[in-house]
């Protein structure tokens, strides 16, 4: 008999977003009433990609909005390693700056982990620094990577819980696959990390009560890869003929899912909301010191 049909929710990401950004603009409001600045995030953008141009430009706005500082910093794709780690470090020495973001994707010759290695713990508001990812893998508290920390902000406010649940990550970058898993296990769940070489992948889905894909790979979970009631949350930004797709068949998870967040307005504006909310921090942190 097929399962019966569950009304799955399809999450929001942007309201949900917009609600958090009306929190921290509160925030950020009451430091500049108290006389302090306000919080500031920079961004480095080396080379022309037009897409990073408009990201870059999406997170102004968002500072802006909610009454943050923001700078940019652009370099030619032709700079080299050198010129962009010496920006960054310029960035960690300026009082002014509580968050370092470098774009990505880097010129060839560019080497992330370099880069990542310049930017100064304390505004390292995408937590890539090893510092930061120490940390993360310790437990202890620092800034922890934005699309990750999204992701358990959505989990959290549809209330899924964790505790005891089975969640299993298919992917396993540094930036959303091997973070996510951390945290997911900080939050007492029981999480399998999948990948380009596990075996059986759709029957280790079917076990999950939280399914994370962050693969890059067009609407590779199938609906029946998913167990009746399981909160799916899909990662995957893909250009299919023009036209963008997630790592989820989210047709066909709809009616078995409890919630699955869809590839427009779903972890994306969160990603961003995360920054904002992390840049804040670094402001806090830095002003108590
Ligand atoms: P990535 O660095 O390319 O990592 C992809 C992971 O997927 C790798 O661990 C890879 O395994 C695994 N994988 C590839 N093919 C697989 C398959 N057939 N079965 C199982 N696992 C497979 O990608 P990423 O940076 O984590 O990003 C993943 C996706 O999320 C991309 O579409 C990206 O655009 C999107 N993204 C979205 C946001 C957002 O805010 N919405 C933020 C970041 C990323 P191996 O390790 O074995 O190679």
């Amino acid at each position: 008999m097929p399962p019966a049909r569950i009304e799955t929710v399809v999450v929001d990401g942007l309201a949900l977003a917009n609600q958090i950004r009306d929190e921290l603009a509160v925030a950020v409001g009451r430091h500049r009433s108290a006389g302090r600045r306000a919080p500031t995030l920079a961004v480095v953008l080396v080379g022309d990609d037009p897409a990073s141009a408009s990201y870059i430009k999406g997170k102004r706005r968002a500072c802006e909005r909610i009454g943050m500082g923001s700078v940019e910093r652009r370099l030619p794709a032709s700079a080299g390693e050198r010129a962009v780690v010496e920006v960054v470090a310029e960035l960690g020495r300026d009082p002014a700056v509580d968050g370092i973001l470098v774009q990505l994707p880097l010129p060839k010759d560019v080497r992330p982990n370099a880069v990542a290695e310049a930017i100064d713990p304390a505004k390292d508001v995408d937590g890539l620094h090893p510092l930061s990812a120490g940390r993360l893998l310790l437990g202890e508290p620092g800034l922890r990577p934005c699309t990750p920390l999204g992701i358990l902000e959505i989990l959290a406010r549809h209330e899924i819980p964790l505790e005891g649940a089975h969640a299993v990550v298919i992917g396993r970058s540094s930036i959303v696959g091997r973070p996510v898993a951390l945290l997911l296990q900080q939050a007492h769940a029981t999480v399998t990390m999948c990948h380009s070489r596990t075996r059986n992948l759709p029957e280790l889905c079917r076990m999950a009560d939280v399914l994370v894909a962050a693969v890059g790979r067009p609407r590779l979970v199938k609906g029946d890869w998913v167990k009746p009631g399981a909160a799916v949350v899909d990662v995957g930004v893909n250009e299919v003929e023009g036209h963008l797709v997630g790592d989820v068949d989210t047709e066909g998870v709809i009616g078995r899912a409890r919630i699955v967040t869809p590839h427009r307005r779903g972890v994306g504006p969160m990603t961003i909301t995360m920054l904002l909310r992390n840049t804040l921090a670094a402001f806090e942190a830095r002003e108590a010191r």
